[in-house]
């Protein structure tokens, strides 16, 4: 059905002097090999599956530059090139009518976005990749984390190369890291804010553990410093509900979140606390999903004398002030702390 590949495999690693030098070298999505000391294994490396998040682009091409050998062979797969291209460049986390890339790997793998996620997806299983990392940034104030469907030692000890926060998550969004879960240790890994220079460092340090690592703990020999998170819920606003970020509720908004809401991120919220305030004789402004794809949003919200606040205790994360990012894929996500489970 398609003519030429949407995905280029380079026989060589790209050398660049800048990431803006290696964006324009690679044109488009691309995946090359990076020989290791055993060239009898490889891991997998992932990023700018979304245009606007650069720090794990700058974390490869500052790896590559540096000219070290990995312990085993390193399948790097670059992924939204073409979006990260359009001007300013870095810009756009798709281009305007396009698919956003890590949605789409699920079938049938339609359109540019769905060619290039399905031809990724083979060529990082025919890689025989042992694990897998996707280097990703957000919008809004958040440490460093991975984002798993699982907690297993594993997981555990590739997210423990970046971060101390693991988000187990049952959603199925179409991204790489559910789509690879059956086939090796796969983690997605939240860098920080895009164009944070201590996020570009967070995928640079870690990316060089990875890639030094000789083996892959598939125990967890001592406890990692890892808070275990899970069973997200995401929150989104209503599609027809004009959304707003202020200190007071903006005239006209169906919905003012507080401006400085992503402060929150990762910080229990009681039951109780206000986060944003719904315009007078406005709808129900919010939508929540869990895995099961139940609509839960009343559960954990309420609505008070036009104060929306929570009404269960839960952890806020991904929390953004960016109104474009929060129309385009959600608002936040709610996750519970694993210990709190037992009770
Ligand atoms: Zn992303």
């Amino acid at each position: 059905m398609s003519g030429a590949p949407r995905v280029r495999v380079l026989d060589a690693p790209p050398r660049a002097a800048t990431p803006e030098a290696l964006l324009a070298a690679l044109g488009g999505p691309a995946v090359w090999r990076v020989p290791g000391r055993d060239r009898s294994r490889a891991r997998g490396v992932a990023t700018l599956l979304h245009g606007n998040e650069p720090s794990g682009l700058r974390a490869l091409q500052a790896w590559l530059a540096g000219g070290a050998v990995p312990a085993v062979d390193l399948v790097c797969f670059v992924g939204a090139v073409e979006a990260a291209l359009g001007p300013p460049g870095f810009a756009h986390r798709m281009l305007p009518g396009r698919a956003d890339l890590n949605r789409c790997f699920v079938p049938p793998f339609a359109g540019a976005e769905g060619e290039t996620a399905g031809e990724a997806l083979r060529l990082l299983r025919e890689a025989g990749c042992e694990a897998l990392v996707d280097l990703h940034n957000n919008t809004g104030h958040n440490p460093v984390y991975g984002v798993a469907t699982e907690a297993d030692a594993a997981r555990v000890n590739v997210t423990a190369l970046f971060a101390e926060r693991l988000i187990v998550s049952g959603l199925r969004l179409g991204t790489l890291t559910e789509a690879t879960s059956g086939d090796f240790p796969s983690v997605t890994i939240e860098c920080g804010s895009a164009g944070d220079p201590a996020a570009d460092r967070a995928a640079l340090t870690g990316l060089a553990r990875y890639a030094a690592l000789e083996a892959l703990d598939t125990r967890i020999v001592r406890a990692p410093r890892m808070a275990i998170l899970e069973q997200p819920l995401r929150v989104r606003a209503r599609d027809d509900v004009r959304l707003a970020f202020a200190d007071a509720p903006v005239p006209g908004a169906g919905l003012t979140l507080a401006g400085d809401i992503d402060r929150h991120n990762f910080e229990l919220l009681l039951p109780g606390v206000p986060v944003g305030w719904v315009g007078a004789g406005e709808r129900w402004p919010l939508e929540a999903h869990g895995a099961d794809g139940e609509e839960v949003s009343r559960e954990w919200f309420a609505l008070r004398d036009g104060l929306l606040e929570t009404r269960r205790a839960a952890v806020p994360i991904m929390m953004t002030v960016d109104a474009a990012a929060a129309k385009s894929d959600c608002l936040f996500y709610l996750v519970r702390p694993r210990e709190e489970l037992a009770g």
